[in-house]
């Protein structure tokens, strides 16, 4: 229970990633606020059911204005956030000179630009209360690229400096500011990647994952929700309180090659 008397706020967590680390959050005794589309009553079930107070906003993470209203709703249901889990993000696969401005705008708003509103909001009654956390989803490709993904690893990239940049202005103080880089993890998110080369190839959704794993991945394992919900729980232990402005992979040998 090294989290219990913490709110942690999980961006994008009603599925995938966000709720594997709000579940270990609170695991670990720290209340939860979830967000995010579709069904918010199962997860904030599931989530309850550890025996913390749960909350729920779905504020639409491109749009500053429903940031703002989450934040406020934080602010007053659960007295601020000590622990801000930026997770939300989309991703969308083309090649740059055929890419949707759209989905541009789209990923650059909900992967990169909400994290800076939630921090902005949240930051001041961090420092007043001298303790806080912030971890920021970014990814393998906040640190390398691949093709036909430009606004997400620009994104991601950006998210990587903004996390470096912040926990720079909060050295000094109980506050601490990293980034989680995950290699392929079998969300949602990827598996609509996994059903876009099945078709394309013409092969099995299982060959499809395995192809996927084997181009990038050498460990040819997926990384888990789970894993990357305890690499959370390190990041906001005392252990962990001069770890600063690091991305740290969690990526099967991804980023090492
Ligand atoms: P997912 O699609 O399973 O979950 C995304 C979550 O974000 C969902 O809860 C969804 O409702 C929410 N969301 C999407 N748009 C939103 C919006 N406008 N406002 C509020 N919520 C919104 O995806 P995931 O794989 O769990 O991804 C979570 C994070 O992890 C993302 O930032 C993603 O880039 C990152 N990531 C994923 C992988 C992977 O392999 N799955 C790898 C590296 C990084």
């Amino acid at each position: 229970m090294l989290l219990k008397g913490k709110t942690a706020l999980v961006t994008g967590s009603t599925s995938g990633i966000g709720l594997g680390i709000a579940l270990s959050l609170a695991r670990q005794g720290a209340d939860i606020v979830l967000n995010g589309f579709g069904d918010a009553e199962g997860p904030k079930a599931e989530v309850a059911a550890l025996g913390v107070k749960v909350g729920y906003h779905g504020a639409d993470m491109s749009q500053p204005a429903e940031i703002e209203a989450m934040m406020a709703y934080v602010e007053q249901d659960f007295g601020g956030c000590d622990i801000l889990v930026n997770n939300a993000g989309i991703q969308h696969v083309a090649p740059v000179d055929a890419f949707p401005v759209e989905r541009w705008d789209a990923i650059i708003a909900i992967n990169l630009s909400s994290a800076f509103h939630t921090t902005r909001l949240a930051l001041p009654g961090m420092k007043k209360k001298g303790w806080g956390r912030v971890l920021n989803i970014a990814s393998v490709h906040g640190l390398v690229a691949s093709a036909e993904k430009s606004a997400y690893v620009a994104a991601k990239h950006g998210l990587v400096g903004f996390t470096k940049t912040v926990a720079l202005e909060t050295a000094t103080t109980g506050v601490t500011v990293n980034a989680i880089c995950p290699g392929w993890v079998l969300t949602p998110l990827v598996q609509k990647q996994v059903d876009a080369r099945a078709a394309a190839g013409g092969i099995s959704n299982e060959e499809a994952k395995k192809q996927l794993l084997a181009e990038k991945q050498p460990s040819l394992q997926f990384t888990t929700p789970e894993q990357l919900g305890e690499l959370s729980v390190f990041l906001c232990s005392d252990a962990a309180s001069n770890v600063r402005g690091q991305a740290w992979a969690l990526d099967g040998g991804w980023t090492a090659q």
